[in-house]
């Protein structure tokens, strides 16, 4: 076990032993080969430099009580780099080689899976970039896939936190005929300015609306949003939202616990009709919401009236978080455990 202060870890990028990495050329993938350099070797002119023909994933490892080592739900994962792939007109990585790239990237760094009683996890960057040079807008011909890993705190240090989220107009994350739906690096340059400025006026994200008629909720910065209205879970319908893991597992988990979920266009007002609201995502798992300040109007909708998380976001977040642990049963089958 590495002398690693595993409760303060950050989310944050630190030093591993190892890497994994596979090369599209001559239109076939390499083998997995294995690296101890954080850095990459790539051709100026590449792709992923200009064009950005770049996707990536987020996915986490964690240690049961007993000791197992478990990841959440890769296939998922493995799936939506291949539809963000298409997308963007890239070499799409077969599952089989996405899963051996998990195993071997997750095995050479056991050192680094913080211990079960950290309520840190090891979390896996998967990236596939553009490599081949372009001068022309055109995609390459040669790709790189990658998985890298880092061990990452609990999100909430003290405890399961909520935040203030602020709704701006003047910025779009996503076209509604755009990248939204996909995992590309370009929407989060789209995203950057606005988040930024959210951040240095207080909030913890910013609740983006639909880019065409500015009436209806999406993304919630790098999060999906959902809301508790009384026996429902409610979570925006559109074709500019990344389609979350973490918010598909809630949905669930929300049936599995009785409720009705609800997946449809939510405009902004309603938001003073829920109980609960909160952003998803595999970072936090839920970030519950405490307050939304609408930007252009000066309307602030309120929740956490004792300022803690809601009973049923809890609920959620509680069930979610055990099952990635072990300490429930998976009945979803979710869960794989590596060697
Ligand atoms: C990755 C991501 C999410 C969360 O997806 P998970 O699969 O739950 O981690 C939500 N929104 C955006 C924009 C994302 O990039």
């Amino acid at each position: 076990m590495k002398n690693i202060d595993w409760g303060n870890l950050s989310f944050g990028y630190s030093k591993t032993n190892y890497n994994v990495r596979s090369y599209w050329r001559n239109g076939q993938w390499g083998e997995l080969e294995i690296s101890s350099s954080d850095t990459i070797n790539i051709h100026m002119a590449a792709t992923c430099l200009h064009y950005g023909q770049e996707a990536f994933e987020g996915m986490k490892v964690f240690k049961g009580k007993d000791g197992k080592t478990r990841v959440f739900r890769w296939e998922e994962n493995a799936k939506r780099l291949q539809t963000s792939a298409t997308g963007i007109l890239m070499s799409t990585v077969p599952k089989k080689l996405f899963k051996k790239a998990i195993d071997t990237v997750v095995k050479l760094n056991k050192e680094f899976i913080p211990p079960y009683e950290s309520g840190a996890s090891l979390y896996l960057r998967p990236l596939l970039i553009g490599t081949g040079p372009q001068v022309g807008v055109k995609p390459a011909d040669e790709f790189l896939f990658m998985i890298f890993v880092t061990p990452v705190g609990p999100y909430f240090k003290e405890g399961f936190k909520p935040v203030s989220i602020q709704i701006a107009r003047d910025a779009d994350r996503a076209a509604p005929l755009g990248t939204g739906s996909i995992k590309v690096g370009g929407n989060y340059a789209a995203s950057l300015s606005s988040s930024e400025r959210a951040h240095h006026e207080g909030f913890s994200s910013v609740l983006y609306v639909d880019a065409k008629e500015k009436k209806y909720i999406d993304e919630c910065g790098p999060a999906n949003f959902f809301a508790i209205k009384g026996n429902n879970y409610i979570t925006p319908k559109s074709p500019s939202i990344l389609p979350s893991i973490t918010n598909k597992s809630l949905m669930t988990i929300a049936e599995d616990m009785g409720m009705t979920v609800e997946r449809r266009q939510v405009p902004v007002e309603e938001l003073s009709e829920f109980d609960e609201c909160g952003a998803c995502g595999t970072a936090a798992v839920i970030s519950p919401i405490k307050n939304i300040l609408d930007r252009d109007t000066g309307k602030e909708y309120k929740f956490c009236p004792d300022g803690n998380a809601g009973p049923i976001s809890t609920k959620l977040y509680n069930r979610l978080r055990a099952i990635q642990y072990g300490d429930e049963t998976d009945k979803f089958g979710w869960v794989t455990i590596l060697e």
